[in-house]
């Protein structure tokens, strides 16, 4: 018979292990009080890339795995449009995955370009000195900043892709159970063989981790943005960020100690003032205002067996910080090996 598996959490790392584990043939139950968007992973922007998480030796290869992976379930990668071709429905397909060109800048100073950005093709960005030279779109609000470097990465967007692995997970046999809150991991049903725990911010309680700190982020979703068809992100101190998805673009953003869910009118403002700025453009209209707690983990992320009280064991996968997406498949992997699969 299959071997069981309960993941307790449904956003981007409970959905990306259950994806792992089911289509691996394993039983597999996922437990949780909030599902896919509604978790802090459907307010993130979803970019690739590392960022506010440690230990940076062991996020580097999770995220390069990660990598690949993405790289593979881009919408128009030959494989995925090949099928396409064959016949299938383009909507049953659609990951929400693209490639984009993100152009990380800094305000003061230079920024050196990481070396695991270097095996990517990242590239120090010729900055163009006036607002003349960005017309166009490809060097838009270039000439705002003092330094930055460019390489294009993948993008999830979470409308799509989110929806994307539930419905992959539940194609591979996979079960959800929504509005289901644990006060502890011993509350997972014996029955199962295996217990994962990706919940999160929700960790500090369930796996009492006092090292768990929730960086609150917030975002604006405004229209598409006409000639913007790459990522900008400066994470100095004011964080800035302009992501533009397959129907809209994300603003960001912040990042502040905080518990509160609360999206702040001010903050939005603020938000939205800084991104026309860079973007040179007049102040959008806002469609929704999101905010996520960022599982930041002081001491790394969390990825190991632990022994609970009752003699069993849980595989603790949590506390990827600001790179819950860039870190999924990489992460999810480690937790099949440490499961014995
Ligand atoms: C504004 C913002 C922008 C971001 N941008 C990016 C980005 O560009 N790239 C990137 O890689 N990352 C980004 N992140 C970070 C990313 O969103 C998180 O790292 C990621 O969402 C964490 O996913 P998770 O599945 O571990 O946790 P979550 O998405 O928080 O899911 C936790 C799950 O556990 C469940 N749960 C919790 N406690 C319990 C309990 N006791 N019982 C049952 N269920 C429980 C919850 O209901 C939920 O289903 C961003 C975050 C924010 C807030």
């Amino acid at each position: 018979m299959a071997k069981s598996v309960a993941i307790i959490g449904a956003g981007v790392s409970g959905l990306t292990c259950g994806v792992l584990f089911a289509e691996r043939g394993f039983a597999v139950r996922i437990f949780a009080e909030q599902v896919g968007t509604k978790t802090t992973s459907g307010a993130a922007g979803a970019l690739w890339f590392p960022y506010d998480a440690e230990p940076a030796d062991k996020v580097i290869p999770w995220a390069l795995a990660t990598y690949k992976v993405l790289v593979d379930l881009c919408d128009n990668n030959p494989s995925v449009l090949a099928l396409k071709l064959d016949g299938f429905k383009p909507s049953s397909l659609q990951t929400g995955v693209s490639m984009i060109e993100l152009r990380q800048y800094c305000r003061a100073d230079s920024i050196k370009v990481p070396n695991w950005a270097h095996k990517l093709g990242g590239v120090a960005t010729a900055l163009p000195a006036t607002p003349e030279q960005c017309e166009g779109g490809r060097d838009v609000g270039g000439h705002n900043f003092s330094d930055g470097f460019s390489l294009r990465v993948p993008l999830m967007d979470t409308t799509i892709y989110v929806d994307y692995l539930v419905s992959r997970f539940e194609k591979a046999g996979g079960e959800i159970k929504n509005d289901v809150c644990f006060e502890k991991l011993e509350d997972v049903d014996r029955q199962f063989d295996h217990a994962i725990n990706c919940a999160g911010i929700g960790a500090r309680e369930l796996a009492r981790d006092p090292d768990l700190e929730p960086h609150r982020g917030q975002i604006a979703i405004v229209p598409k943005i006409d000639n913007l068809d790459c990522a900008i992100v400066c994470d100095d101190t004011t964080l800035m960020y302009a992501i533009p998805r397959t129907n809209d673009c994300v603003f960001g953003g912040t990042n502040d100690v905080s518990d509160n869910l609360d999206p702040n009118p001010e903050t939005t403002k603020a938000i939205v003032a800084e991104c026309s700025r860079v973007l040179e453009i007049e102040s959008p209209r806002v469609l929704r205002e999101r905010v996520g707690l960022r599982p930041f983990r002081k001491s790394g992320v969390r990825l190991e067996k632990e022994k609970l009280r009752d003699g069993r064991t849980v595989i603790h996968n949590y506390g990827h910080g600001g790179s819950g997406f860039t870190l999924s498949w990489g992460c999810a992997r480690e937790v099949l090996n440490l499961s014995g699969a």
